[in-house]
């Protein structure tokens, strides 16, 4: 199966073919601050069959370990679509799930960061949970 997952405007499209290799529900303060809601949801799938159109920006800041993670942004309309960890998954890329706009899209296998998770927010069964992040 083919999802596309697109910004607020439609400016910024990416197509991923394939399934998710893996999904993340992350409620770290990084998520929360950059997505202006309680946690983030994102799904990493092979870059090498991924299809982006539209200008983005970046915006680069250091993870726990001191590797890099790259948001690209539309700058039209500041929706964060898609990322890279290059050099934890330098042949991945992750996608925010919410772009795609799919409520059937598969539930996340692992809930991250959650000492800052929101305390009503209700995490799925079966998601495994993690009080802070986990070594990919
Ligand atoms: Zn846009
Ligand atoms: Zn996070």
């Amino acid at each position: 199966m083919t999802r596309t997952a697109r910004c607020h405007c439609g400016a910024v499209t990416v197509e991923v073919p394939g399934e998710p290799q893996f999904t993340f529900m992350c409620h770290c303060e990084f998520c929360q601050r950059r997505t202006g809601t309680s946690y983030h949801l994102d799904a990493w799938f092979s870059s090498e069959g991924a299809i982006i159109t539209g200008e983005t920006r970046t915006y680069t800041r250091s993870g726990d370990r001191g590797d890099s993670l790259v948001f690209h942004f539309c700058p039209n309309c500041g929706s964060n679509v898609y990322f890279y960890l290059p050099a934890v998954l330098p042949d991945m890329i992750g996608v925010a799930v919410g772009c795609f706009a799919d409520p059937g899209f598969p539930a996340p296998q692992a809930s991250l960061y959650e000492y800052r998770r929101h305390r009503w927010v209700e995490v799925p069964a079966g998601t495994v949970r993690h009080e802070r992040g986990v070594t990919l």
